[in-house]
């Protein structure tokens, strides 16, 4: 067998710890021919969570996993990483301003920004998954010396996934018919799901569904999603956050094309190079192909006003917490 690809899981305790571990065991991440060894860092109070989910890795005898190891050190759970899955996040507490979210989160992910860029593997991947998960990859990049920015990510995955869904239950098609959907801008309330270039069976999406559709219904509960889900559920969403973490990382790894559509697209936060006319450097959602490894945002789609005016709002809100995170001292 060959080599195993190192995964490191932050917050491995946690809820999406949970979803996530089972299925990167299995193979799901990587593939059925890939084996793994998963580092699973933790805090202190979570590092029993931890151990405990690492028995149970044990007790699953996944043919594909090398071996599980637990640290509360960073920079051991970073050594020699091919693939950092950045969960564990600090959550916003009862009066807690944003400027104290972003400080709190600045103190986790700027020490594992640095890990990664002085112990990782030369190609390794970094997707965050802990909130405010674009400012979050932004302070992680920032402290990676070395680290090529293309490397950090942020999950729109779950948003896309939720877009797709939605047109697929609102037209009766199947999710493999549906194409073409982005997510643009910050994973917040501020996200603009867009299917202005989406596709249902090979038919333009605004074909068939209606404009007040898009904007009363289904835009706000794309975005709205997550609070829905507390609402039913009585906890946050978990297993579809893992699944999708999958699918981004999946994706980057093993490319976005399939046989019969290899152009296909999904969306993905990464460092802006100025496309869209985003501000350079800010980790905002783009239509991305997985190309030979790497994201290739897909340039020259026509942003209609209407959609540039929604995406503008989120940009904003990127910026200022950019802002808020150099006035900290964290970039
Ligand atoms: P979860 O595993 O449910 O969530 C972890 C992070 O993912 C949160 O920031 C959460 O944001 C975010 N998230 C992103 N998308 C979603 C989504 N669709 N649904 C839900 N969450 C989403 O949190 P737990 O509290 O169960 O576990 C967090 C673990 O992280 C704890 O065990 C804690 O000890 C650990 N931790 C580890 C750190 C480290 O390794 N250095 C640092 C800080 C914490 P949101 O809060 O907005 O829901």
């Amino acid at each position: 067998m060959s080599e195993p690809t190192v995964v490191t899981v932050t917050g491995a305790g946690g809820q999406i710890g949970y979803s996530l571990l089972f299925r990167i065991a299995s193979g799901q991440l990587l593939g059925p021919d890939r084996p793994v060894l998963l580092r699973l860092l933790e805090i202190p109070q979570g590092l029993g969570a931890a151990e405990g989910t690492a028995l149970e890795l044990q007790d699953g005898a996944f043919p594909l996993l090398a071996g599980v190891e637990t640290t509360t050190e960073a920079s051991r759970a970073f050594e020699g990483v091919n693939v950092a899955l950045l969960v564990g996040a600090r959550p916003r507490g009862p009066g807690m301003e944003r400027g104290d979210l972003l400080a709190a989160n600045g103190g986790i992910f700027a020490p594992q920004g640095a890990a990664i860029g002085a112990g990782a593997a030369d190609d390794v991947r970094v997707l965050v998954v802990g909130n405010p998960a674009n400012t979050n990859a932004l302070i992680a990049q920032s402290a990676a010396a070395g680290v090529p920015a293309e490397r950090f990510t942020a999950l729109t995955r779950l948003d896309h996934n939720r877009a797709v869904a939605q047109l697929a239950a609102k037209t009766g098609a199947p999710v493999s018919e549906i194409d073409g959907v982005v997510i643009w801008g910050n994973h917040s309330a501020t996200q603009v799901p867009d299917l202005s270039h989406a596709t249902v069976g090979g038919r333009p999406a605004p074909d068939l569904v209606d404009e007040e559709w898009i904007a009363d219904e289904f835009i706000p509960r794309v975005a709205k999603r997550g609070a829905e889900i507390i609402a039913v559920r009585g906890s946050s969403s978990a297993a579809s956050a893992a699944s999708a973490a999958i699918d981004h990382v999946s994706d980057w790894v093993n490319g976005t094309g399939i046989p019969d559509r290899p152009e296909r697209w999904t969306s993905v936060a990464l460092p802006s190079e100025g496309w869209y006319g985003v501000p350079e450097g800010l980790v905002s959602s783009f239509p991305a192909r997985s190309v030979d490894g790497r994201w290739e945002v897909v340039e020259g789609l026509d942003v209609a006003p209407e959609w540039q005016a929604r995406i503008d709002v989120s940009i904003a809100e990127l910026e200022e917490e950019r802002e808020a995170v150099r006035a900290l001292g964290l970039l």
